[in-house]
């Protein structure tokens, strides 16, 4: 139980940060200098008993403390489902390689979701570097291999199979993402995809595999066509113009996935 309780502190604070670069990446800001926070509105640093995650948001009632601007939501949002996300890989997993594997993922899904939602950028720190640290540790958290077993030769044992399991769910999930935004734009000339999110199915399939980076790749345009569609009717937005934020949908299905058939099996083992 304490462990529990430790990772959902140590979301609480590595929430924080991911706040920072959702903030900071899209405007090609340090992550690490300045250290400290300050007020987008009046520059002000962020004293340290104002900077405390979900916390001062309440104490502070969503207002900077010097210029009375207004604290977006999105900052305790972050942090606490940074902060489930951690206990849920603790409490599915222990402390272990596998929970550390699935809450690096699901920072990088719920940083990814934020940035998508209020800038339209998916940052490629979280997506090309998110490939290539979902490629390292498929080496330490063996991924179990559906379609490598099929390709790769048996001989190759468990650690490189999952390497090479990552690789095709990174290479042919996107690869196929890639295609058909390419088709759309030669048929409809207008951009159906971004290349963002082309970037970002590669991370989730050198996270989860091939066959659930597909899944979350139905999953997400299932969500996004009729989620975005009632959003487009209800909002009034004007369809033709409106950016819906795919990578958005892409992260939601991601951990609807990843926690389908990773934690929710192990949580209730049959
Ligand atoms: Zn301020």
């Amino acid at each position: 139980m304490i462990e529990i309780a430790l990772a959902f502190l140590a979301g609480l604070l590595i929430g924080s940060f991911l706040n920072v670069c959702v903030f900071r990446l899209p405007r090609d800001l340090s992550v690490i200098t300045p250290a400290r926070s300050f007020c987008p509105f009046c520059e002000e640093t962020i004293a340290w008993y104002d900077n405390i995650p979900v916390l001062s948001y309440i104490l502070l009632r969503a207002k900077c403390r010097r210029c009375g601007a207004r604290i977006p939501m999105r900052y305790p949002v972050v942090e606490l489902a940074t902060a489930i996300a951690f206990a849920i890989s603790v409490a599915a997993f222990g402390v272990t390689p596998p929970a550390l594997k699935y809450a690096v993922f699901s920072a990088i899904m719920i940083t990814l979701i934020a940035s998508d939602l209020e800038e339209r950028i998916l940052p490629d720190e979280f997506t090309i570097g998110g490939a290539l640290a979902g490629l390292i540790l498929a080496w330490f958290v063996p991924l179990r291999g559906e379609f490598a077993f099929l390709i790769l030769p048996y001989s190759w044992g468990t650690r490189w199979l999952s390497v090479g399991e990552a690789v095709l769910g990174a290479g042919v999930s996107s690869g196929s993402i890639w295609l058909a935004g390419w088709l759309f734009e030669k048929i409809r000339h207008r951009e159906g995809l971004g290349l963002g999110d082309v970037k970002m199915i590669m991370m989730i399939g050198a996270f989860l595999g091939l066959p659930a980076a597909l899944l979350t790749l139905i999953a997400a345009s299932l969500v996004g066509a009729i989620g975005g569609l009632l959003y487009i009717k209800i909002a009034g937005k004007d369809a033709s113009t409106y950016e819906l934020p795919f990578g958005s949908f892409l992260g939601v299905a991601a951990l609807a996935v990843a926690i389908y058939t990773e934690a929710f099996v192990r949580l209730h083992p049959r």
